[in-house]
């Protein structure tokens, strides 16, 4: 079993339910559990303009190996009706493997740790609040990381504002 960091964002077509049933989606995964969810945070968005976003971060305990996880996460934003029209544009579903165990992967359709990781405050945050002692492969630690990038454009979403919330 592998320790698996899922980033989540969406900023169309009723973001926040779209982040919610993709929580259930993962859960559902063959050989995998949903060990935790982040809060949902919503975010500025970068590239072009576009609508905020919606954010959250999963962690998975999972059988499948990296590549068979990213195709699993594809399907998942496939189910979402993901178009890719526009680099870094708007997007229905984005799923990210952020991290893997401690796994550093070159692959042509898959780098780990996620090349943005470590600018990116609408992951960073929500990597915290599951995993606050958290170390990259490399030794940089997320409490580290999190000094130098401003939560700026960030607001952690109360718990009550999810659909279907139970
Ligand atoms: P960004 O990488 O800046 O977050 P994005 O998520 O919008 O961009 P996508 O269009 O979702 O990019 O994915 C483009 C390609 O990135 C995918 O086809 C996939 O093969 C590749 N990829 C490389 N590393 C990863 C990773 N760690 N997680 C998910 N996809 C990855
Ligand atoms: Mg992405
Ligand atoms: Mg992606």
């Amino acid at each position: 079993m592998a320790l698996a960091y899922i980033g989540l964002g969406s900023n169309l077509e009723d973001p926040l339910a779209q982040v919610t049933r993709a929580f259930d989606e993962l859960a559902a995964l063959e050989h995998t559990a949903l060990v935790a969810r982040s809060p949902v945070y919503s975010s500025l968005p970068i590239g072009p303009e576009q609508p905020d976003y919606i954010n959250a971060v999963a962690l998975l305990d999972t059988q499948l190996k990296p590549l068979a996880l990213l195709d699993a996460l594809q399907s998942i934003e496939q189910a979402h009706q993901r178009v890719r029209i526009q680099h870094w544009g708007p997007r229905t579903l984005d799923l990210d493997i952020l991290l893997y165990d401690n796994q550093i992967i070159q692959h042509p359709r898959l780098t780990v740790p996620h090349p943005y990781l470590t600018q990116r405050g609408f992951v960073l945050y929500p990597l915290a609040d599951i995993s606050p002692n958290l170390q990259l492969p490399d030794g940089q630690t997320l409490q580290a990381l999190l000094h130098q990038c401003p939560f700026e454009g960030l607001v952690q979403l109360p718990d009550n504002c999810l659909p279907n919330h139970r």
